[in-house]
């Protein structure tokens, strides 16, 4: 990231199922339907803007985090099961 860049990526995530079929994943460019699970990243602007990336559970590269991020104990019993059922897939990839 370069010096003049205006956005800072937040750390922690945030978790959700989608609303609606309007969010687009921003890995694969492709919508998240709705009731699926989607994560939220977080930038913060220079000037105070708040921008939102969602993408897809699948598309999530670091699964082991999202027990911890926001909204993950609001999420209902059916998407804490896709999101334990994808974390358990890709740590048995990982190995
Ligand atoms: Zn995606």
């Amino acid at each position: 990231m370069s010096a003049s860049n205006p956005w800072t990526r937040s750390t922690l995530p945030i978790i959700g199922t989608a609303m609606n079929d309007k969010s687009m994943c921003q890995a694969c460019k492709r919508h998240i339907s709705r009731g699926q699970v989607r994560i939220g990243v977080i930038f913060h602007h220079l000037n105070g803007y708040i921008a939102l990336d969602w993408h897809h559970l699948t598309c999530c590269e670091t699964p082991d985090l999202l027990p911890q991020v926001e909204g993950y104990e609001l999420l209902p019993t059916q998407a804490k099961d896709q999101v334990s059922t994808y974390i358990q897939q890709y740590q048995v990839l990982s190995i």
